[in-house]
């Protein structure tokens, strides 16, 4: 449920309810409006039972039950729009915000070439992966920690922002440490131990859809990383498995509109590794603004017939930078800042 303060209450006031929530046995999530604070009590709902008597207290408004399955990304916990600031980044409310880079960081030339020629053309956050989770163990399996501090060397370079993916809970501290983004991959959506263990920190987290998970599922591994206390969270469509052979992924836009009737949280779409063919990218990202995404992710290589993994979907550095003409032409038409 959600408590909903008085415009004129307190801080004394929302000190005092949340000790109440604490008392039933629930969790207490403070979030602060513009308007007005809500407390959401979250947890098992037996406790809730004596929930009535939250009502009476001081400075308190109203007392709403959530009724989605997922309370902190649910609407109707916060009906303003999560904007999702990170450096350079920021994403939702309004803003487009644009993730370019390789698949993976290959070398310091590589990702310093890339982060030069993204920025150029208009992208707001440098993408690489530095620990790669790959189908198979005998794949390029990342540069891991010299990786990162390559990414770190571009983002000094260009100053864009670093969004890079955390395989395992081991290594959170090390990503957190150089990123200003933790990127979760599809093949993690579910590992929810990681997700509470990024939910700890303090870097925005880009958490990516399963090839095989629902939205709701989606929403409710989102859950996790709120409740853990990190409200910063981006929503990624990347594709889903389908019949379809035609392209590496199912790309399903519906996500975005349905998505964004759910909950607050920006949604980002992948038009990479939803097609799987760098000459399907471009109007996937084009049609992913027209839906009404926050942001795009796109995977941009300056050789891809060379790219150590995920060429076949990687844009040149030119294609990428008519990609961006293109999407800001649909951007500038759906009143989105980008
Ligand atoms: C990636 O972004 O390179 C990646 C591995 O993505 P996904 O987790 O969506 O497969
Ligand atoms: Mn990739």
């Amino acid at each position: 449920m959600i408590v909903v303060m008085r415009r004129d209450a307190t801080q004394q006031n929302i000190d005092q309810m949340i000790k109440q929530v604490e008392s039933l046995g629930l969790k207490p999530t403070v979030i602060r409006g513009t308007e007005r604070t809500v407390i959401a009590a979250v947890g098992d709902e037996r406790g809730a039972a004596n929930a009535g008597m939250l009502e009476s207290g001081a400075g308190v408004d109203e007392v709403l039950p959530v009724l989605a399955p997922y309370k902190l990304a649910s609407l109707e916990t916060r009906s303003e729009p999560t904007v999702i600031r990170a450096g350079s980044l920021t994403i939702g409310g309004g803003t487009m915000g644009v993730i370019a880079g390789p698949c993976s960081v290959e070398n310091e030339e590589q990702i310093i070439e890339c982060a030069r020629a993204v920025k150029k053309a208009g992208a707001t956050a440098l993408r690489g992966g530095a620990f790669k989770p790959r189908t198979s163990p005998y794949s390029f399996q990342g540069l891991k920690e010299v990786g990162l501090q390559m990414l770190a060397a571009a983002r000094k370079e260009t100053g864009l922002a670093i969004v890079t993916e955390v395989v395992a809970g081991e290594d959170v501290d090390t990503v957190a440490e150089y990123a200003d983004v933790l990127q979760i991959g599809a093949r993690n959506m579910q590992n929810y131990r990681l997700l509470e263990a990024v939910g700890k920190t303090s870097r925005p987290v880009l958490l990516k859809r399963g090839p095989s998970a629902t939205v709701d599922e989606l929403l409710l591994a989102a859950e996790y990383i709120l409740d853990a206390g990190n409200q910063q969270v981006m929503l990624c469509e990347r594709g889903i498995r389908t019949f379809e052979a035609h392209t590496r992924f199912t790309l399903p836009l519906a996500t975005v509109p349905y998505l964004q009737a759910k909950t607050h949280l920006p949604v980002v779409i992948d038009p990479s590794h939803g097609t799987g063919h760098t000459a399907l990218v471009p109007a996937m990202a084009r049609a992913a603004i027209a839906a009404g995404a926050d942001g795009l992710i796109l995977e941009v290589h300056p050789n891809p017939a060379k790219a150590l993994s995920d060429g076949y979907q990687s844009l040149t550095f030119d294609q990428f930078a008519e990609t961006m003409a293109g999407c800001r032409k649909v951007a500038a038409a759906m009143g989105m800042k980008m």
